[in-house]
């Protein structure tokens, strides 16, 4: 009997996984107590888990149990809104991928991915990707200064030229990261130019019979560290988030509103409110407002349960001017992230994440 060995899970299929042990690949069975494991998934193992298994032969495991879970990307079932289907488990981080030209940078889509990344979990780091074809630099510094006082990590490259592809390597390294995006941002362009040969599947439709439907799989990279692969990631939701706390995300809103008159202001049309008045003043840029309103304004809060324990922002912490730390604001959506199993192994054209 040979020591048990721990891996990673990069891709399931079936009942068999496979399972990457300090580079070697094991193609293994989960033991049946795993199938009836409680741990409230809808299925036991998940690309991304962290697993113990005995090799059987060289090439050949069994998995023996699985390990703590850190984060977890889910889709929603077309089946039902509010269901939850696992599908990559223990991401770090979330590369929000914009073009500064073709398609044109907007503050709002990456505002959206930020607020779902810290939904499921995972880091947003951000990268601002086609520098070559901006004619001045300025086109993308203003928005390159922003994120990074809000102290996430911005990368400025060209997967064309180039440019940035080593910073793009060293914040990749050693993690396991999902790309999002528009399509045509260069995501598939930019993992080339990092590794030539890595492919992704971003932008495809899933079209093959539900039982070989692969939902997500590891690429590994040279450098250490995995790019999860869903195909069909397009869009992201807010389906945890509730009106009142998106300004959570917004600093430059969290801190105004604590002048606000009304207790659950959300700052759209109510009387005496301070990030109206900064908005009318000049004071707060439109811009910045104008991506906030575009997120609360595509929550629908009809859709969310009026039963969740999810806590209005608490004025005491308001009255001291400063916006949640960022573990905070992963704590708080992690709390109110939903647990509703979907067994509905069904295709679906929006893996990862519902339409906003
Ligand atoms: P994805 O849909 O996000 O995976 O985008 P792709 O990687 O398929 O890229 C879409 C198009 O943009 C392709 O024609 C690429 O050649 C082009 N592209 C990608 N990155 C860059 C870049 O840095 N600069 C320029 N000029 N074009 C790029
Ligand atoms: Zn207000």
């Amino acid at each position: 009997m040979t020591e048990p060995l721990e891996g990673t899970v990069i891709t399931i299929r079936s009942v068999l996984c496979e399972v990457d042990a300090d580079g070697r690949i094991y193609t293994c069975q989960a033991r049946g107590r795993l199938v009836e494991s409680d741990t409230g998934e809808s299925k036991p193992l998940v690309v991304g888990d962290r697993v113990i298994f005995s090799a059987t032969s060289e090439d050949q495991g069994v998995v023996e149990s699985v390990l703590p879970r850190t984060t977890k990307l889910s889709r929603t079932s077309p089946r039902g809104a509010r269901t939850e289907h696992v599908i990559a488990v223990n991401v770090d981080q979330l590369l929000i991928v914009a073009s500064i030209r073709k398609p044109p940078l907007t503050a709002g889509i990456i505002d959206r991915y930020i607020i779902a990344g810290h939904a499921g979990g995972l880091e947003p780091v951000i990268c601002l990707n086609k520098v070559d074809l901006a004619e001045d630099p300025a086109e993308y510094a203003d928005m390159a200064r922003t994120y990074r006082q809000m102290e996430y990590q911005v990368l400025l490259t060209s997967a064309v030229e180039g440019t940035g592809i080593d910073a793009l390597r060293e914040a990749l390294k050693n993690k396991s990261t999902v790309l999002a995006g528009h399509s045509g941002t260069g995501k598939s362009s930019l993992i080339n130019a990092m590794q030539p040969g890595l492919k992704l599947r971003v932008g495809e439709v899933e079209t093959k019979g539900r039982h070989t439907t692969t939902w997500a799989s590891l690429l590994k990279l040279d450098v250490g560290g995995y790019v999860v692969d869903t195909p069909g990631i397009r869009e992201l939701t807010l389906w945890e988030v509730k009106k009142i706390e998106v300004a959570q995300f917004f600093p430059w809103i969290w801190e105004l509103s604590h002048d606000c008159r009304m207790p659950n202001c959300i700052h759209m049309h109510e009387p005496d409110c301070a990030v109206l008045r900064a908005v009318e003043s000049g004071d707060l840029p439109e811009w910045r407002y104008d991506g906030y309103v575009r997120i609360v304004e595509t929550i629908d809060e009809v859709d969310v349960p009026r039963d969740t324990d999810v806590e209005v922002p608490d004025k005491q912490v308001a009255k001291s001017r400063r916006a949640p730390s960022r573990r905070k604001q992963r704590q708080d959506l992690r709390r109110i992230a939903r647990e509703e199993q979907d067994d509905e192994d069904d295709e679906d054209d929006l893996l990862g994440y519902r339409r906003l």
